[in-house]
């Protein structure tokens, strides 16, 4: 399936909505049979057929059926957020007394299930630098179901050997779940590389406005019905209709957004080498990164969230720094429209140095970007 395919036409059945080019917003809460028979059928496969949209929606259909494409899985499901897939996806392969590798520095709200909320089910988790796929191995026991990963991780961006650590988790019946947002499926399908569930926060890219919230897990039929019965039904996080028809617009212009995203940051990240104010920057794809031949074996291109290490830990300096900054909005999350800058100093007790600032390029010019920086740069000496 091409990928203009699949944003335009998939899933997309014009003929039963009056040959609509765009889809209804199907803003209702359950759907009427034709008969007793029907009933019955509908109440089997509450996944497939329309019956009450906790379970099935036509418009969040769409998308679905869109996302499981991209991500070349046999199925896909949609929740309220990226941590509501994460959430499902972990819970529905565990039980009390198991245990689960984890990637260090996921993403907070990763972390935070991983190290809290498990531990309250006698879930036991050890986190591990996934720089080395051995260390992987090494931390494996006798009761390790799951290993999760999240690559490019946050903050810091390093990647996992994909395709070694599925081997691994092949060899050992360990399911392994990855979070695949920093790439978005157009950068990188992780389930091609042996990964069982691909989980996404689609507030990122998939959005691409910053004015949604909702995730997804790709995965096989299999799979995905199991999540559907359990989790995903039970915990209900499902997102709105008009949510996802806002979802299926913002996949319209995923391709050119990210095309221009990513030549804007080359530029970027080409302007800001070598700069005297900083120490070291994080992106997969940085020529002198020592994970570059990794990135570029298995992500077709990185995407425009990035991260540099000022050369001073000078909180006055940092935060004037910030503060003239004229272009980026100071705020969370990523992957919108608008240029965006996270900077550490921010956070309170936090392990990490003061002098990180995270960098989400948006659709501006990357010219004027680089002339807000520069200036910017100044209020360092
Ligand atoms: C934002 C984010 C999430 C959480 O997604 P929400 O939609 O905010 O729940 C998960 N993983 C990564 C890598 C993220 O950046």
């Amino acid at each position: 399936m091409d990928l203009s395919y699949i944003i335009n036409q998939l899933g997309e059945e014009r003929e039963n909505y009056f040959n609509a080019v765009s889809p209804p917003i199907i803003q209702s809460s359950n759907f009427a049979f034709k008969n007793t028979d029907a009933m019955k059928a509908g109440l089997v496969n509450e996944k497939d057929i329309s019956c009450y949209t906790r379970g099935k929606n036509p418009t969040v259909d769409i998308l679905r059926q869109k996302i499981a494409a991209l991500e070349k899985t046999e199925d896909a499901l949609i929740l309220a957020s990226g941590c509501a897939a994460i959430s499902a996806a972990v819970l529905t392969n565990v039980k009390s007394g198991d245990h689960i590798v984890c990637v260090s520095n996921p993403y907070s709200w990763t972390y935070k299930l991983m190290s809290v909320f498990l531990a309250k089910f006698n879930i036991e988790v050890d986190f591990v630098d996934g720089k080395d796929t051995a260390n992987f191995l090494e931390k494996t026991k006798s009761n390790t179901k799951l290993y999760f990963l999240e690559s490019p991780n946050s903050f810091v961006f390093e990647l996992q050997d994909i395709q070694a650590i599925t081997e691994i988790a092949k060899s050992k019946n360990i399911i392994t779940i990855l979070d695949n947002s920093y790439s978005s499926p157009l950068g990188q399908n992780p389930a091609e590389m042996g990964v069982d569930i691909v989980v996404h926060s689609l507030t990122k890219y998939i959005g691409g406005h910053s004015d949604v919230v909702a995730g997804a897990i790709c995965a096989s039929k299999e799979m995905i019905n199991k999540i559907f019965s359990n989790e995903f039904m039970t915990l209900g996080a499902i997102i709105s209709p008009h949510d996802a028809w806002l979802l299926i617009r913002g996949l319209r212009t995923l391709e050119v957004r990210l095309e221009r995203i990513e030549n804007s940051t080359k530029k970027i990240i080409d302007y800001l080498d070598n700069s005297k104010y900083i120490k070291e920057i994080y992106y997969p794809f940085y020529q002198k990164s020592t994970q570059y031949q990794l990135a570029k074996k298995q992500m077709k291109f990185a995407t425009g969230l990035f991260t540099i290490q000022l050369n001073t830990n000078d909180e006055i300096k940092i935060k004037a720094f910030c503060d003239s900054i004229k272009r980026f909005v100071l705020a969370v999350s990523w992957g919108g429209y608008e240029s965006l800058m996270l900077p550490s100093c921010v956070f309170t007790n936090s392990t990490v140095p003061n002098n990180l600032v995270r960098f989400s390029i948006g659709l501006e010019s990357a010219e004027l970007l680089i002339e807000d920086l520069d200036k910017a740069f100044k209020f360092l000496d």
